[in-house]
């Protein structure tokens, strides 16, 4: 079994000496175990705040042990009636090639319907995040304008283009020109700011005159900010993430203009999405359906070699990632 570990905390951005690579005999199975071939690993912002020590939402990963990753793979031998030998599976199986699981946590995945990939990415956790954070929290009416930040990820792009099915005017920012070319020609977005050339807070006054209904934010920080000043009467401000606050948590630079959601009688509120997971089948079935009728459209990135996982996981909080990023085995 080849391993990626947690060597050291990063204290900054990541660096290639907190992780190290190991290989290990794998061991005979226990009842009720069964061993997987991982294929694809979903490299998630979130893995930035599991190499923090302490608990979050989650607890951080220990020193010494598999990276924590969200892995997809094939049950290659197995001591437990519900996973057989052949069954692709889809679970928290680490930063490896190999894993023993017990079943716990751990989903059955039909590959014949949808690729391998998609359920790390807009079928599975990065997907529901985006189902549940927009409909659940952000309660969109049509009509609504929302604003979406990170718009290019599977999080932002499936926010946006279910946006667009429940009717709402759609507002992405994103890091390039090509990213944004996407978001209009392939999401269906209305409008799109490349926030590295374009000045934020004049486009939105541009493309959202009367405000904007919804802010899905997964970047925090100034663009937070400028979001806010933006609010029309009634909003909602869903704080999905701040992936530009990541790499210094204990110092996060909060919004000067939150007085707006007073102003605005608005709401701000965090979404956490496993605490949908009961929900997840359904809400899958519910996007593989809109991927299947031409309503959602999907873009991957995918790296080969657990080798490459550093500078993989660093892509995401460079920008260099385009779409869903995927480390293959
Ligand atoms: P993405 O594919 O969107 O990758 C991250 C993107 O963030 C990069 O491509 C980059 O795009 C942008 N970015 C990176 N650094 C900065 C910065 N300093 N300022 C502005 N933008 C930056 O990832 P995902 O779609 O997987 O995740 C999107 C968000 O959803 C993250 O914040 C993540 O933490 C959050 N999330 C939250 C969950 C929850 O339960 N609350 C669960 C899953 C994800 P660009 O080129 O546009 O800069």
């Amino acid at each position: 079994n080849t391993i990626v570990t947690l060597e050291s905390r990063p204290t900054g951005a990541i660096q290639e000496s907190n992780f190290g690579m190991k290989t290990e005999e794998i061991r005979e199975l226990n009842d009720g175990e069964f061993l997987v071939a991982i294929e694809a690993l979903s490299m998630d912002p979130a893995i930035r705040g599991w190499m923090n020590a302490g608990t979050t939402y989650i607890k951080g990963i220990e020193l010494g042990t598999v990276m924590r990753s969200f892995s997809a793979g094939k049950v290659i031998q197995s001591k437990n009636d519900a996973f057989k030998v052949g069954d692709y599976v889809e679970g928290m199986l680490g930063a490896q090639s190999h894993a023993i699981s017990d079943g716990s946590g751990m989903r059955i995945i039909d590959v014949s319907k949808s690729k391998l990939t998609h359920h790390l990415g807009v079928l599975g956790m990065p997907g529901m995040t985006a189902y549940f954070g927009l409909l659940r929290r952000g309660e969109p009416k049509a009509g609504d304008v929302i604003y979406i930040s990170a718009a290019s990820g599977v999080v932002g792009s499936t926010v946006g283009q279910i946006a667009k099915i429940k009717g709402c005017t759609v507002i992405g920012s994103a890091g390039s020109d090509a990213k944004c070319k996407f978001l209009i020609d392939e999401c269906g977005f209305d409008y799109t700011i490349n926030y590295k050339t374009e000045n934020l807070d004049a486009k939105l006054k541009e493309y959202a005159p009367n405000g904007i209904h919804i802010f899905y934010d997964n970047v925090g920080g100034d663009t937070l900010n400028t979001a806010l000043a933006n609010l029309a009467q009634g909003a909602r401000v869903v704080i999905c993430g701040a992936i530009s606050q990541y790499n210094d948590m204990a110092n996060i630079q909060g919004p000067a203009n939150y007085m707006k959601i007073v102003t605005a009688r608005g709401y701000m509120t965090g979404i956490i999405v496993f605490d949908f997971v009961k929900e997840w089948p359904a809400a899958a079935n519910e996007i593989a359906g809109w991927i299947a009728d031409g309503k959602i459209n999907v873009k991957e990135h995918i790296v080969e070699s657990l080798e490459n996982y550093f500078s993989t996981l660093q892509m995401l909080y460079t920008g260099e990632n385009f779409g869903k990023l995927i480390l293959t085995v």
